[in-house]
């Protein structure tokens, strides 16, 4: 049975904690929607459609809280009937090492994490983005992106996790400075090859193809000096007719992907600046600079979980009748949340200066603020972004500023 000590307590403490929190900032978001159009989209949007936008974020909105709540009622129960005992006595009953164990741990309880989170991810693509008019995905598409994505996260965090519990489990207390190195060159590796081996795997790429775009492209990248080969078109609309683009990789295999939604929609001028933004992230070093502020994030944790490890008031408030290293890993994730919320703050707080500085780029040096505002205007209206969002709720979740806040900004320069 599980037992009521401080850190069962604590952990019930931050589940409710989180569960208020979002409550209080998603109703405060609500409260903050108002018909009346914001002044700089008239023309963009007629009344029923800015109604539509909304309706959007309000039934998004509602959506989350249901998920929210049923997860956080799994999860409560789950712990007090002293489910992750039983688990662990099935894992263990196998009668395999403590490695291949902690693989059957951890991959029992992210499959049926992915089984309880199933109904409400075939609710969210075929009922909301189908009755809003996003929705593209197939059934056919549905199904093997969620095999590939199995497939691919049983390899890579199969590999991670035997790699942590062998560090932790041969080498001692100062194990978690290996395990931090091991994990950097996991990660880099990971990022190295997602653009041209994972991503393609969900996505068509395909090289830009000649013509006006392509031109004005190559046009503006010889004047502004940039050697840039990865140039890719996605089929974005295989999935949704949201409209992006991102960049992506570094070295060799960096590269820029504009959707096929975008180009479907946008003038070429504007399409010229959303590249530009995307160019500005390259040449401003933003994909560096996350990358090392994710490093010393994953050091920092590494370090206090290496505190926990085996740590027995954690085991007693769980239930647990054996201690293991893989059991802490996921104890740990519990009481490590706050820390990580914080850290993640930090992180969107950088972001969303990093778009700022992108916008400014692409304004300058494509020459055309106007352009690029009406691009954003464009993204804002083609995927019902709501406008005006709760400041406490930027300031909590988003990692881009809202579209009037990059607006104001680049009217200023
Ligand atoms: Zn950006």
């Amino acid at each position: 049975m599980v037992e009521w000590n401080g850190y069962l307590i604590l952990i019930f403490a931050i589940m409710a904690g989180n569960y208020i929190l979002d409550l209080i900032v998603e109703n405060l978001n609500l409260k903050r929607l108002s018909p009346e159009l914001p002044a700089e989209f008239e023309g963009h949007y007629d009344a029923e459609k800015y109604a539509k936008s909304q309706d959007y974020t309000k039934v998004r909105t509602k959506f989350g809280f249901i998920t929210g709540s049923f997860d956080l009622a799994v999860m409560i129960t789950f712990i007090l009937i002293g489910g992750f005992n039983y688990l662990d006595k099935f894992a263990r009953g196998f009668g395999f090492g403590e490695i291949l164990s902690g693989l059957i741990f951890v991959g029992i309880l992210m499959i049926g994490m992915q089984i309880i989170s199933l109904p409400f991810s075939i609710y969210s693509t075929f009922v909301i983005e189908e009755k809003f008019g996003f929705n593209r995905t197939t059934v056919k598409t549905f199904v093997l992106d969620l095999l590939k994505g199995l497939i691919i996260s049983t390899i890579l965090g199969g590999l991670v996790l035997w790699m942590v519990l062998w560090f932790f489990g041969a080498l001692g207390s100062l194990a978690w400075i290996y395990v931090w190195m091991g994990l950097v060159l996991f990660m880099i590796l990971v990022l190295y090859i997602s653009p041209t081996w994972i991503m393609p795997l969900f996505n068509k790429f395909t090289p830009l193809q000649d013509g006006e775009l392509k031109d004005t492209i190559v046009n503006y990248m010889q004047t502004n000096k940039f050697k840039m080969k990865g140039l890719f078109t996605i089929d974005g609309s295989k999935r949704s007719s949201k409209a992006n683009a991102f960049f992506t990789g570094f070295g060799k295999s960096k590269r820029i992907a504009l959707f096929d939604t975008l180009i479907e929609k946008f003038e070429v001028s504007e399409i010229l600046t959303v590249l530009a933004h995307e160019v500005g992230h390259f040449k401003l070093r933003h994909v560096p600079k996350r990358i090392i502020t994710g490093i010393f994030q994953m050091g920092l944790m590494l370090f206090i979980l290496s505190l926990f490890i085996k740590n027995e008031g954690l085991f007693a408030a769980f239930g647990m009748e054996n201690v293991s290293i893989y059991a802490s890993l996921i104890f740990f994730s519990f009481i490590y949340a706050p820390v990580s919320m914080i850290l993640g703050l930090i992180s969107t707080i950088s972001s969303r200066k990093h778009e700022y500085q992108a916008d400014a780029f692409a304004s300058q040096t494509t020459a055309d603020p106007e352009s690029m505002i009406n691009a954003l205007k464009k993204l804002s209206v083609t995927n019902l972004s709501n406008l005006t969002p709760h400041p406490l709720k930027v300031f909590l979740e988003y990692d881009h500023p809202p579209v009037l806040a990059r607006i104001e900004a680049i009217r200023k320069l």
